[in-house]
This record gives structure tokens, sequence and C-alpha cells, in this order.
């Protein structure tokens, strides 16, 4: 039997919600819905200093508003609630300490002092700024000392010292990078709270995620997240990374060219029609050239390797446009 289609947003609650997270909804829910599957939301409210109850909802009357709304998540009186990693956090740890223990992670007890002193060296020799692997070699002897001593420390990832590590993106073919110029990255931090790498492939693992839909901005992420899959010894979902949205000028889309907060357009009264045809043009096409078309339809006729790279563009009047066809 084929296994279940399923895929996530996994937004962090920052701010105001993004078109971004929309333009990302649309296609993960459009590939889930497409092959009888499950849309997840995961809210990824690891970093507590920055996270708000404000954005939260934000992203939820949002999606709602555009019917891009999630499948299942924990029981919250009749109703399903998203996920939150900050409900999870207890589980995060358990897996650091599963790779520490298989050898395929470590603590590191380097100071801040000491981690600015390495920064300062290598800028000085013109190198690239990373960690240098300094607490790999410490004996089992060694940790105990410091743990005992109550010292403060880090769980990090052993990256291979050579080789490369080569994501196949459904979208881009191969995209390789050389192992030697990714660090050692924390996955635990010194308050035990995971970092984003962590939590992000321990819940999709955990979430069953089979395809992880996410944007262009995230790919330097995934070869350290393939290096965690091959660590656990999990199987890979595969990566679709999607083009970014631009301003007519090609830069990244920013709030100083364009609203880039859907808050915006649901306040505006824009139609959410209008809106969901305006991203499902970006970057995409719908059979036959159909520049108006519903949800369903969009849905129906969906096939994520249509998206072209080319960089789609975010403009307004193509929105004012497709407003007024509705
Ligand atoms: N938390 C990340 C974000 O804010 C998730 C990226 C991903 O989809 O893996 O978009
Ligand atoms: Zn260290």
């Amino acid at each position: 039997m084929c296994k279940e289609i399923r895929t996530r947003i996994a937004p962090s609650p920052t701010g105001d919600p993004h078109v971004g997270t929309a333009y990302i909804a649309l296609f993960n829910l459009a590939m889930a819905k497409k092959n009888g599957g499950s849309f997840l939301l995961r809210i990824e409210d690891t970093d507590q200093t920055r996270t708000t109850a404000d954005s939260e909802k934000q992203i939820f009357d949002t999606l709602r508003w555009l019917d891009l709304g999630w499948d299942e998540g924990p029981d919250v009186g009749g109703d399903f609630g998203p996920y939150r990693q900050s409900e999870r956090f207890d589980l995060y740890g358990k897996y650091a300490n599963e790779l520490v223990e298989k050898g395929e992670a470590y603590y590191c007890f380097c100071t801040r002092d000491r981690l600015d002193k390495l920064r300062e060296r290598q800028k000085a020799m013109k190198k690239a700024p990373g960690y240098d692997g300094h607490c790999r070699s410490l004996s089992k002897e060694e940790i105990a000392a410091k743990l005992e001593a109550g010292e403060e420390y880090v769980i990090r990832l052993k990256m291979p010292y050579d080789g490369e590590t080569v994501i196949k993106d459904v979208l881009r073919g191969e995209v390789r990078f050389e192992n030697n110029k990714i660090d050692d990255q924390i996955l635990l931090k010194g308050d035990g709270f995971p970092t984003y790498h962590l939590a992000n492939v321990v819940d999709d693992h955990l979430m069953g995620i089979t395809h992880v839909i996410r944007a262009e901005e995230w790919i330097a992420s995934t070869p350290k997240h393939i290096q965690m899959y091959k660590a656990f010894g999990w199987d890979m979902p595969e990566f679709v990374h999607m083009p970014l949205l631009r301003n007519a000028d090609r830069t990244k889309i920013s709030k100083r060219k364009n609203p880039v907060s859907l808050n915006y357009y649901l306040e505006e009264g824009y139609l959410k029609e209008g809106m969901i045809n305006f991203l499902g043009l970006m970057g995409y096409s719908v059979g036959e050239n159909k520049e108006i078309f519903t949800l369903d339809e969009f849905i129906e006729t969906f096939d994520i390797t249509r998206v072209s790279l080319g960089g789609p563009i975010f403009d307004l009047e193509k929105l004012g446009w497709v407003n007024n066809q509705h």
C-alpha cells in the first residue's frame, strides 16, 4: 500500500504572518489533498523570547480565512489545535541524547569566551567563522568531571569532516554541499531547549511527514537535517524548496516594497478567492493556462513538479486584477 502523503507548514510565531506562509501553506495543502493525505500546522515556538500569542492567533486567523486550515493536532476540547513545539519540549532532549549515545553528537562545554576568541582568530586569519570541533575529543572521564562540576553544555551534531551531502530536491534535482563547510550544529542549547534543527527534524519524523515543502531560504539547513536523518537511521522525506517570492525588481519581497503581512490583506477586505488565485499563480500554472480557479480546482489539478523556479513576482496589480474577476 502507498504511504499516506503528509505535509506541514511550520511557522514561527514571531511577527505578522507573512504572505509567504500562505503561499507555502497552499502548496503543502494541495499536495496532501490531491493525494488524499493530511496537512498539518506545527507552530515552531522554540525561541520563547521571540514568540507572541498575538502572532500565533494571526497565523490561525489568516489560514482559516483562506480555507487553508489544518487536519489534525492535539485535542483541545472537541476540536484540535495545532502542534506546538513548546508543548513537546520534554521530547527533544531525549533524542539529542540518543545521538550522543550513538556517537553521532557530543557534549560541548565551550564557554562564550572561548567561542568569541575562536571567532576573532578566524576573522584575523580570514577564515569562515565556525565551531572547530574542540569538544569532539573529550574523554568519557573529562565529560563526567565537567558534568559533575556543573559546567553548562550544549549538544552538537557531528558533521562529517569530508565528503558531500547531497539533497535530492524534487524541483532542483541534486544540490550538493561540502561537509567541511558545515558547522557542528547545536541541537540542544545550554538551557535544555532544542534548536530549530533538532525540533524540526524530530517532529517531521514523529509526525510522519512525507514531503517537506518549504521556502528556498531553508535550503542551507537541509544538509544538516539530512545528516540527522542518517544519524538517527530514519527514512528521509522528499524535499521541495519553493522559489522565493520577489518584488518586481527581483529582490526578495519585503515590506519596504509591498505589504507582506497576511493580516493586511485580511483587514483590507481582499477576497480570499482572489488571494488564493494570486498565490496559486506564483511560479505555477494551473493546466491550460487557466488564470481563474477555485481552491478545489487548484487541488484537483495539482502537480508539484509544475512549480517553476524562475522567481515568482509578487505583483500587486495582478492581485487587484484577480480580485476584480471574482
Ligand atoms: N520554523 C521555520 C519557519 O519559520 C520552518 C521552516 C521549515 O518549514 O522547515 O518557516
Ligand atoms: Zn566545545
